[in-house]
């Protein structure tokens, strides 16, 4: 199927072209056709499968076709998303799109000056593009006008979940015409999604792309048990050094933890940037203009920015501890292996991580592959009880991995 079957307006599918985007992801495919048809939409699919697209472009076809309803400045379509990256990356989506034609578009996101937001509040904006903290402080002091509001965007709703944004999203949703078309976009579609879709949603069309999301095919992942946190730093110096990483995200679990993390990379000589909610917004926006150039290797990033990151030569993901949830483990080794790329997740897990690994390997039903190094291999050993997957992994062994580099023993 190419994008020309999709009946969207010749100045987008010229947009489409110099994206270079040579036909439509599946989600596309299913839902441009419906949300063409003026219908509500759930959508799950995986990340890195071209959600975004999915609906701004079959929006911008229907703003192109009919005119504003009713006179007003006030944005005719609004996507809320739940960090600023990915509100960021909506917005640029948005912007290359309409490429060819006239589409005011801005953004409301934490982190930045007023000063510009409420300026461009004051002038006409089709798409308007926020995260619920700052859109609400706005609407609080009454500069947002949706008396012209024909979409509602919700993307991300899972995570908006996670973030704790439930009663943000209902004022907002509170505050817009009732007569609009909504969209709502996740990582899974599953109980209080599903609830919350429900409420907001009429009669809404579900498109669930869901069977692979949980596997991540295309992505290798396998796990390292190691003793502690040392035991870590050995591992990631390890693979850093030998493994063909091009462009490597590693989380870890607190900023702290971070600018450790960062020091130590540092110290052994390897250029690293750092991702967490504490950066001021320039400085986020310099590393991610830095990573997305290909000018830095390793980015150590918290949870909070993940969920906007799409760097597309990112080969791989290490986890240097593992995520609180099972979603967010999901959404962190989906920021390799975006579209068509293959990546590679690789997870240090220690003690502390145990119940983490217990509730991936839950949620996904897959258990992951345990690597070793030779000369780098635990003292430790993963304790032996497996009650999630009851006896699926007995058979498993363990797979060496040559590791000449490393023969000398690290104690
Ligand atoms: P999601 O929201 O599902 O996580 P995105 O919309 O951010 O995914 O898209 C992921 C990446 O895939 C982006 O770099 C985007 O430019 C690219 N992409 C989207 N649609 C296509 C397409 N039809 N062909 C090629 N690349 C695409
Ligand atoms: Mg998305």
């Amino acid at each position: 199927m190419s994008f020309e079957h999709l009946n969207l307006d010749e100045r987008l599918l010229k947009a489409v072209e110099a994206c270079g985007f040579q036909e439509p992801t599946p989600i596309q495919q299913q839902a441009i056709p419906v949300i063409l048809d003026g219908e509500d939409l759930m959508g799950s699919a995986q990340t890195g499968t071209g959600k975004t697209a999915a609906f701004v472009l079959p929006i911008l076809h229907q703003l192109l076709q009919r005119k504003p309803t009713k006179k007003s400045i006030g944005p005719r379509c609004l996507v809320v998303a739940p960090t600023r990256e990915l509100a960021q990356q909506v917005e640029k989506d948005v912007t290359a799109f309409s490429k060819f034609i006239k589409c005011p578009q801005g953004s409301l996101v934490g982190g930045v000056a007023y000063g510009p937001q409420i300026q461009m509040l004051k002038r006409p904006v089709d798409v308007l593009i926020a995260t619920p903290g700052r859109l609400l402080d706005h609407m609080g002091q009454g500069r947002l006008d949706f008396s012209r509001l024909e979409f509602l965007v919700l993307d991300e709703a899972d995570r908006m979940l996670d973030m704790g944004f439930i009663g943000d999203i209902r004022r907002i949703v509170a505050a817009v015409p009732e007569q609009r078309q909504t969209l709502l976009f996740s990582a899974t579609l599953e109980g209080q999604v599903l609830r919350m879709a429900q409420s907001f949603l009429k009669d809404p069309e579900s498109i669930q792309l869901t069977s692979n999301v949980k596997k991540h095919e295309q992505i290798s992942q396998r796990i390292h048990w190691a003793d502690d946190a040392t035991h870590k730093h050995h591992l990631l110096a390890h693979y850093v050094k030998t493994e063909d990483v091009t462009q490597a995200v590693i989380f870890t679990a607190t900023k702290r933890g971070a600018d450790a993390l960062v020091s130590h990379l540092q110290r052994q000589g390897n250029e690293v940037a750092v991702l967490h909610g504490d950066l001021k917004q320039t400085a986020r926006k310099k590393t991610m203009d830095q990573m997305h150039h290909g000018k830095i290797k390793l980015l150590v990033a918290t949870d909070i920015a993940a969920r906007g990151l799409d760097f597309k030569n990112l080969s791989h993901v290490f986890n240097f501890d593992l995520p609180n949830t099972a979603e967010d483990y999901i959404h962190r080794i989906g920021r390799t292996g975006r579209a068509d790329a293959t990546g590679t997740a690789i997870s240090l897990v220690c003690r502390k991580d145990w119940d983490a690994l217990v509730s991936i390997e839950r949620l996904t039903g897959q258990k992951l592959h345990r690597d070793l190094i030779e000369g780098l291999e635990p003292r430790s050993s993963e304790p032996k009880t497996r009650s999630t997957l009851g006896n699926a992994g007995r058979s498993w062994k363990p797979r060496r991995r040559g590791g000449s580099l490393m023969r000398r023993r690290r104690r």
